[in-house]
């Protein structure tokens, strides 16, 4: 099917997320499983712009499922309740999910869009002392 520019559509059109008949019955199925439709922002990669990049080390991580809750771009990917890794083709590197992971050191961090994540993991910062 052609792609249709924005200024191409009748005023009041519509455009279906999902593909096939839908039923409201989506909360047991994983995002990646869905019936997107191609004119759903699911089927293609919206995060070219991105210039820095969140990084999860899983060492770290305690599963509070915070960054899930915080990402406003749904790009933490979580499965049963275990905190899997990050969608980068949707997160436009905001860092709101380094900001609200409550461990020491955090569990996420950025880093410039180009650096090499096993070698970030590798050079992982220290726990951080409290301050007096
Ligand atoms: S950087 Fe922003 S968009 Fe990307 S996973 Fe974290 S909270 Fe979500
Ligand atoms: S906020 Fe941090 S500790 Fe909590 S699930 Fe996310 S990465 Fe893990």
């Amino acid at each position: 099917m052609a792609n249709t520019g924005w200024n191409e559509f009748e005023i009041g059109a519509m455009l279906r997320s999902f593909d096939g008949v839908v039923t409201d019955n989506v909360a047991g199925v994983v995002q990646e499983d869905r019936n997107y439709s191609q004119n759903n922002s699911f089927s293609a990669s919206v995060a070219d712009w991105r210039i820095i990049k969140p990084v999860f080390n899983k060492n770290y991580c305690i599963d509070c499922q915070f960054c899930w809750v915080y990402c406003p771009d749904i790009s933490i990917i979580s499965r049963d309740k275990k905190m899997v890794g990050v969608d980068m083709d949707h997160c436009k590197g905001c860092g709101i999910c380094v900001e609200v992971c409550p461990t020491n050191p955090k569990s996420l961090m950025m880093f410039p869009e180009q650096a090499d994540e096993e070698t970030e993991i590798a050079n992982w910062t220290e726990k951080q002392s409290k301050e007096n």
